[in-house]
């Protein structure tokens, strides 16, 4: 979500005739965009901001910060770092256009933040020449996990009307573009809060919007993949099941984050489902769709969280098979039910089990990916890798990371044919055939 706000002001700035530097020591304005999802992540955006604003330049750099992080702390920011040209909200970016000419006549220290219970929409806008892209679909979240600040600082959920997507997505396919993503906090959850049908295409039935909205997606030519994230399993209805076993467009790969694997850690996190419930969606899921990759987030050492409870993550991402997870040691956010909870696992155990977690993730990666080998992958090239220009990577339907060699005839945002001859964890390696 942070990547798409970040292209939408870049594409913003682009329209009123800025220029992107190609690195900030070339830069007049640095703007970082920050995320409040952990601890570690604010420190780190407030680190860069104060390292910035300190540089000795003979054109003094214009710094600013947009983002959840921004919306949390709000105008206290500038108490730490008082040389920041300005602060705007979680859902506040489209006004950055406006704060740098207002910056150009001499003006600092502008705060744009509003109220994060506010429903207001983001600007929806893309830069040109890609073959991917992002499409919000869905702002805030109305869950409240019991962890997370992301209903604080994004706000409430509130979902963009169908016909208003289908025309970005329309727009963006005429540009090019092969590959979307639907974003939303909790991404299933798509109409269910506001009426995002208003012409009776979907016939009457408004209680699946979200499959309903697949469906016309996968309906816009051009149009080769369709992804969808953040999911949640109590979004895996029958509806949604059904559509990723007859869409063809939508990829076989799924990010559900689980979070726990014990009961008892997951209810006391609110997260609305029980492991069994999980495995239930994983093993509907799996069948729907042949070669069905599967990816999650975890969380270790939540308050209370014991070792037999931490076992019971183990197995379940054993259990579910995940092809990749990020695994997070719990950090607990301010504001938030479990941060006054007691963080009752030491600092080293969180590490211990981050970890076991790790290696295991590393193991069952490995294994999954020499399943692999031997096969033919069609892949949507991205790019050249950093370190070698004639090695490009690109993504398979199931969101491996397939890496091959390219002696220029492949161009960004072709679909090719890769046979898999060697397979790392992580990656997959092959040849063009
Ligand atoms: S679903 Fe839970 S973890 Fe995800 S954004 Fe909403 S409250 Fe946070």
């Amino acid at each position: 979500m942070n990547v798409n706000d970040s292209e939408s002001v870049a594409a913003l700035l682009d329209a009123v005739g800025h220029t992107r530097a190609d690195n900030e020591n070339d830069a007049d304005v640095v703007i970082i965009n920050t995320c409040s999802v952990r601890g570690k992540a604010e420190d780190k955006a407030l680190g860069k901001a104060g390292l910035l604003c300190a540089a000795k330049r003979e054109q003094p750099l214009v710094v600013g910060i947009m983002g959840c992080m921004a919306q949390r702390l709000g105008e206290g920011i500038f108490e730490r770092i008082p040389k920041l040209g300005f602060i705007v909200g979680a859902r506040r970016h489209g006004s950055i256009p406006g704060i740098l000419a207002r910056i150009a006549a001499g003006e600092r220290g502008i705060a744009e933040i509003g109220e994060a219970g506010e429903i207001v929409d983001v600007p929806h806008a893309h830069l040109d020449g890609g073959h991917a892209a992002f499409v919000t679909i869905l702002l805030g979240c109305n869950r409240r996990c019991a962890y997370c600040i992301v209903p604080d600082v994004r706000g409430p959920e509130h979902s963009r009307a169908a016909l208003e997507v289908l025309e970005e997505v329309r727009t963006l396919a005429a540009a090019g573009i092969r590959e979307v993503t639907l974003l939303g906090q909790s991404v299933m959850n798509y109409g269910r809060t506001n009426r995002v049908w208003f012409d009776g295409s979907a016939g009457t039935n408004f209680t699946e919007p979200f499959p309903r909205l697949l469906e016309a997606v996968a309906g816009v030519e051009g149009i080769e993949r369709i992804r969808f994230t953040s999911a949640h399993p109590s979004g895996c209805s029958d509806e949604l099941v059904r559509a990723v076993r007859d869409i063809p467009q939508i990829a076989p790969h799924l990010h559900l984050p689980v979070q726990s694997g014990s009961d008892r850690i997951l209810k006391v996190m609110r997260r609305g489902y029980t492991r069994a419930d999980y495995l239930n969606a994983v093993v509907r899921l799996k069948a729907a769709r042949a070669d069905f990759s599967l990816t999650s987030d975890v969380i270790v050492g939540f308050p209370g969280e014991s070792e037999a409870e931490f076992e019971q993550t183990r197995t379940l991402m054993e259990e579910a098979e995940f092809d990749n997870a990020f695994i997070f040691k719990y950090s607990p956010r301010p504001g938030t039910p479990a941060a006054e909870m007691e963080d009752s696992v030491s600092e080293e155990e969180k590490m211990r089990r981050n970890q076991v977690l790790l290696a295991d993730q590393d193991r069952r990666g490995q294994r999954l990916n020499d399943l692999w080998v031997g096969r033919t992958v069609e892949v949507l090239a991205d790019g050249p890798s950093l370190r070698n220009p004639a090695r490009w990577s690109g993504r398979s339907p199931q969101n491996k990371i397939v890496v091959f060699e390219n002696t220029g005839q492949v161009a960004k945002g072709e679909l090719v044919m890769v046979k898999i001859d060697r397979a790392a964890p992580q990656t997959l390696y092959g040849k063009r055939c």
